[in-house]
């Protein structure tokens, strides 16, 4: 349990828990207990319509919207070291709970000051993504001007799983794909591309295709028909494959002993000649490996999986080739790193977060099909309330069919804005200047004695350890999370922790361009300074 912060800002402004007052627990309606019928009278006071028509007002939403605004811009031209505001949950649930209306009969008259103060706590708690403290995590500080899109898509609100409801989010999707493409290298037309609401279901939706695929009787039959596919269904998967992996094999009824962890070599990818060795002894063991999972761009380093190389063993062996690129694949746009993704024409399917490294609100993920009549394989079902019967130049684009969701947010409007707006320089420069400080960040750790660097990074993602003089062997592992844990919580950085080979090192993901190698040397200072309080206090 985290300490609570009440000297915190948040709580200097809206004073501490003495002066949180509770608003009159609801009990219930004070209306007669039948239900009301259109004859009754308002409850009372002025008609529900014109409570209503205040809330919907044109002018209200501009001055909310300005409100916000102001919020937003104060927070983004804040260039000071934050990384985290922790607050104990029962405090931020107490402030947060003083911040309500206690009316419950009628609409509450609008009160800018609660808004306000609904606002501030919203943008100062939790992870501070536009702030060089934060170099924790994959969700990125996104281009501003995406957010505002993401606004107006809330407010316009056309879900894009059918054309007729979400028009220009269903065109942009299939412009996109185009420009994409043009980075992976298929045919024009003869792939596909669907948006999903995050890498773990673009991953389960990947195998549910490659599943159906080599097992076609499983989907009506609830498993595979008796002698189909040669062996019980498998996944190949690489050693440090995104825990979402195992969890789509598990929801597809493949168990912890069907899937076939596949060894890394030094440079923690998937070393295919000892692939082949282990997927021959997965096949002695009666196991069909439908499908060889391989990352671009693994969550713990940020290690990118042979490509090419894995593409040619999954052909050999009549595997789909899944491509986990949520994080990595977004190098794909960089002239200088594309080359990470050597062979990812070869692929069956490809999963990609924008949400991650091409910085725009999430969700947005894009899974693409080599093969467009794959991406028709992941659901085999007919709904008449949402599917026509005769595709016409509409239907032509819906995507319900390809996708899990049946409404779905229009993610695909931020990042075609900015593409439309900026064009792709905009993430290749953005993405290149964080891979270059990954490895500006490996640089500086080499000339530190007392720091050690746990792999050389291939994108923006590093691992590295603290070894002090004095911190003895056994200790290393528990040491790094002790400094983790008491970085977080002082606030100023926000970085992460993960184990690797069994001893935790600690991460950054470089998400922000506004972090400089000063920033680096600060942060590693404040680790020595967090690191030798603890070893005094072990003392
Ligand atoms: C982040 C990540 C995921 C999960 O993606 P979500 O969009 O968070 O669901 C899967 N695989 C890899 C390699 C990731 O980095």
């Amino acid at each position: 349990m985290v300490e609570p912060r009440p000297n915190s800002p948040v709580f200097e402004q809206y004073g501490t828990t003495d002066s949180v007052t509770f608003p009159a627990p609801f009990e219930g309606p004070t209306a007669p207990c039948r239900p009301r019928t259109p004859h009754d009278g308002p409850v009372h006071g002025p008609s529900p319509h014109d409570s209503l028509s205040t809330v919907f007002d044109a002018g209200r939403f501009r001055r909310d919207a300005q409100t916000a605004a102001g919020h937003l811009a104060r927070n983004l031209a804040d260039t000071s070291v934050r990384g985290l505001d922790l607050v104990d949950p029962a405090l931020l649930s107490k402030t947060a709970r003083s911040l309500m209306t206690a009316e419950r009969d009628a609409v509450a008259p609008f009160d800018q000051a609660r808004l306000d103060a609904i606002l501030d706590l919203y943008v100062r708690t939790g992870i501070q993504v536009h702030s060089p403290g934060y170099m924790g995590r994959q969700f990125s500080g996104v281009v501003p001007l995406s957010g505002v899109v993401d606004f107006v898509s809330s407010v316009v609100n056309q879900p894009s799983s059918f054309y007729e409801a979400g028009q220009l989010p269903s065109v942009a999707e299939r412009i996109m794909a185009d420009e994409l493409n043009r980075f992976i290298g298929w045919a024009p037309g003869t792939f596909a591309m669907i948006t999903t609401s995050g890498a773990s279901l673009a991953n389960l939706t990947a195998l549910l295709a490659a599943r159906n695929k080599a097992f076609p009787g499983f989907w009506s039959d609830g498993g595979p028909a008796r002698g189909e596919g040669g062996g019980r269904p498998a996944v190949a998967v690489g050693a440090d494959v995104h825990y979402s992996v195992s969890r789509a094999a598990g929801v597809l009824g493949i168990g912890d002993a069907q899937i076939v962890r596949l060894p890394l070599g030094p440079d923690r990818r998937v070393c295919p000649q000892r692939a082949r060795d282990e997927l021959a002894e997965a096949e002695r063991r009666g196991l069909k490996v439908f499908c060889l999972v391989a990352s671009a761009g693994t969550t713990s380093v940020g290690a990118f999986d042979p490509l090419d190389e894995l593409g040619d063993l999954a052909r050999d062996k009549g595997m789909w080739l899944h491509v986990d690129g949520a994080h990595g694949a977004s190098l794909l746009v960089s002239d200088r790193f594309r080359g990470r993704l050597r062979g990812i024409e070869k692929a069956d399917s490809l999963a990609w977060d924008a949400h991650k490294m091409m910085f725009v609100p999430a969700p947005c993920t894009l899974l693409f099909y080599r093969d467009e009549a794959d991406s028709l394989g992941a659901f085999r079902q007919r709904a008449s309330y949402v599917f026509d019967e005769e595709p016409d130049p509409y239907t032509e684009l819906d995507s319900g069919g390809r996708n899990f969701e049946c409404t779905k947010r229009p993610m695909i409007m931020p990042l075609w804005t900015l593409w439309a707006v900026y064009g792709p320089a905009l993430f290749a420069e953005k993405i290149e200047y964080l891979c270059d400080l990954a490895a500006e960040t490996h640089r500086i750790l080499l000339g530190e004695p007392d720091f050690e660097a746990v792999h050389r990074p291939e994108a923006n993602i590093l691992c590295f350890r603290h070894r002090p003089a004095g911190l003895g062997e056994r200790d290393v592992h528990r040491f790094q999370v002790a400094i983790r844990n008491r970085i977080k919580r002082e606030g100023t950085y926000f970085i992460s922790k993960v184990d690797i080979d069994g001893v935790a090192a600690l991460r950054v993901v470089m998400m922000n361009h506004q972090i400089t190698a000063d920033h680096v040397r600060a942060l590693l200072d404040e680790i020595r300074r967090v690191g030798q309080d603890l070893l005094t206090a072990a003392a």
